[in-house]
This record gives C-alpha cells, sequence and structure tokens, in this order.
C-alpha cells in the first residue's frame, strides 16, 4: 500500500542494490497515508486478495477494491515489488507484523455475511445437502465462530 501511494515509478525493476530506494518509497508512502491508513488498506487488500482466490467476491467487494486501487496496473506492480522487497531486503518482519498479516479485512458485504461461514449445497435442489465452508476474509483459518441458524 505504501508503494501504491508513493513517487514509485511503474517501470522500476527490483534488483540487488535498490533496496535503499525502495525503502524511501515505503517511508514516503506511510508519510502520506499515515501508518493507520496503510495497515487499514493491506488488511483490506489481503482479505480481497483471499476471496479473489477462492472466488468469491461479491460485486460490492470488486467495486470497493477498485476504488481503494483505483490504478490497476500500479496496484499490481506494487504488489510484486513489495514481494520482491521483502524476499531481498534482508529486512526482517516483526512478529507485530506476522501477527496483523493473519488478521485480514473485509470491505464490502460478504457472501459469509460477516458469520465466518458460507453455506453451499452439494444439490442445489436438496436442502439436506448443505455444507459450510469457512470464509477465506472473514475465518481464513476456519476456526469456530458462531455458525448461522441450519434449517433442515
Ligand atoms: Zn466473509
Amino acid at each position: 500500500m505504501a508503494l501504491y501511494a508513493s513517487d514509485m515509478p511503474l517501470r522500476f525493476l527490483m534488483r540487488p542494490g535498490n533496496e535503499a530506494t525502495v525503502l524511501a518509497w515505503i517511508l514516503q508512502g506511510v508519510a502520506r497515508l499515515g501508518l493507520a491508513e496503510v495497515r487499514r488498506s493491506a488488511a483490506y487488500a489481503y482479505g480481497y486478495r483471499l476471496l479473489w482466490l477462492a472466488d468469491l467476491t461479491t460485486q460490492e467487494q470488486d467495486q470497493a477494491h477498485r476504488r481503494r486501487f483505483a490504478d490497476e496496473r500500479r496496484w499490481d506492480r506494487a504488489e510484486r515489488l513489495a514481494s520482491s522487497f521483502t524476499v531481498w531486503s534482508g529486512y526482517p518482519m516483526t512478529q507485530a507484523a506476522k501477527d496483523r498479516a493473519l488478521r485480514p479485512e473485509v470491505e464490502g458485504a460478504c457472501r459469509c455475511g460477516g458469520t465466518g461461514w458460507i453455506a453451499e449445497y452439494l444439490d442445489s435442489s436438496d436442502p439436506t445437502t448443505r455444507a459450510e465452508r469457512n470464509c477465506p476474509g472473514h475465518n481464513p483459518e476456519g476456526r469456530a465462530m458462531p455458525r448461522p441458524e441450519v434449517s433442515a
């Protein structure tokens, strides 16, 4: 998120020795947005990525993601550069950062309704074939959460 908001040129490629340049852009992005907004947007981006990978985004989530990251190409470059930087730079992630990475956020109405569980039917004409899967955005680890009422 910080790179997205920085002056990072779109054509920049990570190479050994460029770490200080990338770090300066990260700090520039944090200065522009504030650390709280960088963390909030990163959590939304991660939640959206998890839902997108599972093909479970809603139209509202797609719209929220496009509003937040209006320049799709820039967002793609920023994500790729952030990954490269993390691998190449040698800056260790703090435990707090690792902990935050386990808490995605969801922006927009979710298929789970915020419960963490999504109902699925093995046979859409037979309500007794109902199963539930964990929501990748609200319950990525499939932990016990209050489950919705099951009607049989
Ligand atoms: Zn959800």
